[in-house]
């Protein structure tokens, strides 16, 4: 579903990424993982059009997406990105923020939202809290309304951004849970994690890097087995 060639992305004089190639098969999820600085979220952001590339090309389903000749709002339609932090509009209840999008970007009409935005939430396991403002839900529950309100979005793919790493440790696993519950049910996933039990349970592959290239890559079991790169094992040997 998604095809990079030769990314590059350079901010001033220092280069972030390094020719970097990815393919993602519709439905699978992968992993990226990597020391701070490595480029994991200019990756993401360049994916997403947030960043614009200096050189590569990015293709979903065949087709060359291109900054100057395409409707960027209608590729970041395709691509759900939830962030570290989460971002919800604080003056808007829950269910308010889920169908923002959907009426405002994509002219859905209102009941159509609603009926959508509380089927999400009730995926979610946050039904009964649709009606509350941001500032009385625990953090695992903002993460979990963010996700909520990507999906309203029916992106083909969903990219994370370290979704638990501004997370207490208790509230991480029903994050976790949610996640493990879209790729179970088929959705295409890029996820940066620092969480190794779910790049390695639940990822089907995982990629490795390292200076703004990619030193590894491997379906997720073999990747925590046997590393092959120094590099990798080095900083598995870090984190695991
Ligand atoms: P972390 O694990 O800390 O989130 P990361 O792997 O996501 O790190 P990036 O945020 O992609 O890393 O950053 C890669 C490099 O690019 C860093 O050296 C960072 O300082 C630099 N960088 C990122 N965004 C910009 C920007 N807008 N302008 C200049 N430099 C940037
Ligand atoms: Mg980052």
């Amino acid at each position: 579903i998604l095809e990079v060639r030769g990314l590059a992305k350079s901010f001033g004089h220092t280069s972030v990424l390094n020719n970097i190639d990815l393919d993602v098969q519709e439905g699978s999820v992968l992993c990226l993982i990597g020391a701070s600085g490595s480029g994991k979220s200019t990756l993401l952001r360049c994916l997403n059009f947030l960043e614009l590339k200096d050189s590569g090309t990015i293709r979903i389903r065949g087709e060359a997406i291109e900054a100057k000749t395409h409707n960027l709002n209608k590729i970041r339609q395709k691509m759900g990105m939830v962030f570290q932090h989460f971002y919800l509009f604080p003056h808007k209840t829950v269910l308010e923020n889920v169908i923002e999008a959907p009426i405002q970007v994509k002219g859905k009409n209102k009941d159509d939202a609603v009926n959508e935005g509380n089927m999400l939430l009730e995926k979610v396991g946050l039904a009964e809290k649709a009606d509350e403002y941001p500032s009385t839900l625990s953090g695992g529950q903002k993460q979990r309304v963010a996700i909520a309100r990507a999906l309203a979005m029916q992106p083909e793919i969903m990219l994370f951004d370290e979704p638990t790493s501004a997370l207490d440790p208790e509230l991480v696993g029903e994050v976790l849970e949610t996640m493990k519950d879209l790729a179970r049910e088929g959705m295409t996933m890029i996820v940066v994690t620092h969480e190794m039990g779910f790049a390695k349970e639940v990822a089907d592959e995982t990629m490795y890097m390292h200076n703004g290239e990619i030193i590894e890559r491997n379906d997720s079991a073999t990747f925590f087995a046997s590393p092959k790169e120094e590099r990798t094992k080095e900083f598995l040997s870090k984190v695991l």
